[in-house]
């Protein structure tokens, strides 16, 4: 899926409803919108935790006179982002490893800085990611935050539970995120509900799916093919289904 988007695999972002960018334009919105949050210093060592096939990690070092080390538990992935870096000619200041955000083998204090672009998702205990983080960034250095929530859709329907694990069993909600970050010895500094700002993208990722069928059913066969865009249909009609950005710092 990787030569898809350009390689992004996270959601867009869109500045509100007269932004009519497509959907490239509105993935590399939301990595700047992670490098403003994060806003490295000159020579800064950034820990990017989940890299997927490194396209934001490249990015950031194109943006921004920073080291980057990316991680992913993928290593066709890790691979994958090892070799783009080299081809845009910045494999001396940015590098990818096959490593478990859930146990970092970095000594204390090794970052200036970390994000985490739409890979918490995946982890089902964040605290124990968020504290990891926090033992090797050192004091006074951020986080930023791109993540899939379950919120209140404000529906007034009664909260069972059951409503907010029927497609990522992982996902936290947003009402419970600060709590999660102070417990892994972070500040949650900023907290902002972007669910409508990235909704477009739904619609996109359906389109994208769409237009390689051939490709994908191939890959997934039919039915892994079917699957895959029913839950990106019932995803684009889960109003419980949010999307936060988080800015953190160790204090
Ligand atoms: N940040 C990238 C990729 C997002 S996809 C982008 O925006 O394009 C999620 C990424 O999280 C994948 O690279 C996956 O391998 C990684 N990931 C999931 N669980 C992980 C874990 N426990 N440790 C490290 N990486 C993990």
């Amino acid at each position: 899926m990787g030569e898809l988007w350009e390689g992004n695999l996270h959601y867009g972002l869109w500045r509100d409803e007269n932004d009519t960018s497509d959907f490239i334009d509105a993935a590399k919105a939301m990595t700047d919108d992670m490098i403003r949050r994060l806003d490295p210093a000159p020579g800064d060592r950034v820990l990017d935790v989940g890299c997927g096939n490194g396209t934001p990690a490249i990015q950031l070092a194109r943006a921004r006179p920073v080291e980057v080390v990316g991680i992913s538990v993928s290593e066709r992935q890790v691979a994958r982002a090892n070799e783009s870096a080299r081809e845009a000619g910045l494999a001396d200041r940015v590098s990818f490893e096959q490593v478990n955000a859930m146990d970092l083998p970095y000594p204390a204090e090794s970052f200036d800085g970390a994000w985490a672009l739409e890979s918490m998702l995946h982890m089902p205990d964040k605290v124990q990611v968020l504290s990891e983080v926090a033992r090797v960034v050192r004091p006074g250095g951020r986080m930023s935050i791109a993540d899939m929530v379950y919120r209140d859709p404000g529906d007034g329907a009664e909260d069972t539970g059951e409503r907010y694990s029927t497609v990522y069993a992982t996902l936290s909600r947003l009402d419970e995120y600060g709590d999660l970050i102070e417990r892994a010895g972070l500040v949650p500094e900023n907290i902002r509900d972007v669910t409508k700002e990235t909704f477009p993208t739904n619609a996109a990722f359906a389109a994208g799916l769409r237009s390689r069928r051939d490709r994908f059913v191939e890959i997934l066969g039919t039915e892994g093919y079917e699957l895959l865009i029913g839950n990106q249909e019932k995803i684009a009609h889960m109003p419980e289904l949010g999307y936060v950005l988080i800015t953190a710092r160790r204090p």
